[in-house]
């Protein structure tokens, strides 16, 4: 009988124990033609059952090994072996986590669905290069040191349906760098105590990543997210980039937690960007570098610091522009209910605190405030005057809308000091407003003109006092 003439690509030295098949140069295992499938699945079994589990190379049908005896210390090899089907191996089933060596799918093809799920694997699990034609769920696995579903040289990791990961516990490395996914992806509850390298990741739907915690550094850079991503909840413990990282649709980062360094250098946000409540650590910066931020979101959120480099900033942030929008609709559908509530266009406040609906209207006003509050410090941290002022001028705006509705003296005050100064910001109005004065006050005191200056300046001189006084804060 002749031997199998397979050459190992993975361990060169080794050689393929099997007979040939009549006429074929290869065992019933490496021979690339339609085989028997019966026949087939009897010697996979056989091969099982002698806890040999070396695949390399193999072509082969649908496989299970879920209500299989698997040996724990024997390596499941199936590096750049074709599987014409699904490939099932549910731990679940033995009542707890099946315990497995290690995986290697490296280079390997799967034509139809991969499940590998409720497993511990005691050390690599290696996905290099892997293409799945079907959906993949690499679910609820503990691998004591590094998974790999990277890409290298021309080849790729690659997924063509839904891709679940979720509640992955990877104690070492990981890395997804290069991979593809062409439906969504689900890394949510998952936890990485080593580095994450998550480069060049291209997702065509939703990127879910929802309270995962990194332990080690984060890489996110130069990925392109097709879909809507969510990082809601999700700990990164050390350095974390987003270099040239391309959010197409929405970002949510509510609720993250930096805790090292975290740099978002030339990211890409074409859509909303929310890191309502995301925190980060005292010790470490948020850095926005060049980009645009114009629909970003900060409401409680608690970085201490953050930087905008070169960055675009809104004149006024997104919850400004859709608290004046819902004001206005409010103040519409009000006014068909009671007419009274407009006078010729200015507010009536006793009529509008009449409404609770405005209880929240007041509740949205300070959170925007505090919210321009908090860009406006972290702006004069890095001595952007130019813009802190702009952001200054916008709270004092909502706190004049607050006491529109809370407090009608204090109100007023604001008004005057919003006309006079612009809150401080623009002190050039207060000499516009004097020299306004001395031409109008003589067109009315006609009978002597020089009188009207003495009482034009007069009135600016108070006029500076009180200002004066009202720039007290
Ligand atoms: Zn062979």
């Amino acid at each position: 009988m002749k031997k199998c003439k397979y050459e190992f690509i993975y361990t060169p030295n080794k050689r393929c124990k099997e007979n040939a098949l009549e006429d074929n140069d290869f065992c019933i295992f490496h021979a690339d033609f339609p085989k028997n499938e019966k026949k087939l699945e009897i010697e996979i079994d056989k091969k099982l059952s002698s806890a040999d589990y070396d695949f390399e190379g193999c072509i082969l049908n649908e496989i299970d090994l879920s209500d299989r005896e698997i040996n724990q210390k024997v390596l499941l090899n199936f590096f750049d072996a074709t599987i014409n089907g699904d490939f099932i191996f549910n731990g679940k089933s033995k009542g707890n986590k099946g315990k497995v060596e290690g995986l290697n799918f490296s280079l390997a093809t799967v034509k139809g669905n991969i499940i590998i799920s409720d497993l511990i694997i005691q050390h690599t699990l290696n996905f290099q290069n892997t293409k799945i034609d079907g959906a993949a769920n690499f679910s609820n696995l503990e691998v004591n040191e590094n998974a790999y579903f990277n890409s290298w040289g021309t080849h790729k990791f690659e997924v063509q349906k839904i891709a679940k990961f979720k509640n992955l516990e990877i104690r070492r490395n990981s890395s997804f760098k290069g991979s593809l996914f062409k439906e969504s992806l689900d890394l949510s509850g998952s936890k990485f105590f080593g580095n994450f390298k998550f480069k060049k990741v291209k997702i065509y739907e939703t990127l879910k990543f929802e309270n995962v915690c990194i332990r080690g550094k984060a890489n996110f850079s130069k990925s392109i997210f097709n879909g809507k991503v969510v990082f809601r909840g999700s700990r990164f413990y050390k350095i974390t980039t987003f270099y040239g990282t391309k959010f197409v649709k929405n970002a949510n980062f509510q609720s993250i937690g930096f805790k090292g360094m975290t740099n978002f250098k030339n990211t890409i946000f074409k859509e909303e960007i929310n890191f309502n409540r995301a925190s980060s650590s005292p010790s470490n910066k948020v850095i926005f570098d060049g980009c645009n931020l114009e629909n970003i979101r900060f409401k409680d959120s608690d970085f201490s610091r953050c930087e905008f480099k070169f960055s675009k900033l809104p004149d006024r942030i997104i919850e400004d522009r859709e608290y004046k929008e819902k004001k206005q609709n409010l103040i519409k559908e009000l006014k068909i209910i009671n007419n009274s509530i407009l006078f010729s266009g200015y507010i009536k406040f006793q009529e509008y605190t009449k409404f609770p609906v405005f209880s929240q209207i007041i509740k949205d006003a300070e959170m925007i405030a505090k919210t321009y509050k908090k860009i406006e410090n972290w702006l004069k941290d890095q001595d952007e005057l130019d813009k802190a002022n702009q952001f200054y001028f916008n709270e004092m705006e909502m706190n004049r809308e607050i006491y529109a509705y809370k407090n009608k003296h204090k109100w007023i005050r604001y008004s005057i000091w919003w006309i006079i100064s612009g809150y401080g910001v623009k002190r050039s109005r207060l000499l516009i407003l004097i020299g306004l004065i001395m031409i109008i006050i003589p067109l009315f005191v006609n009978w002597q003109t020089y009188i009207g200056f003495i009482v034009g300046g007069i009135i600016a001189i108070m006029l500076s006092s009180f200002l004066s006084m009202l720039t007290k804060r």
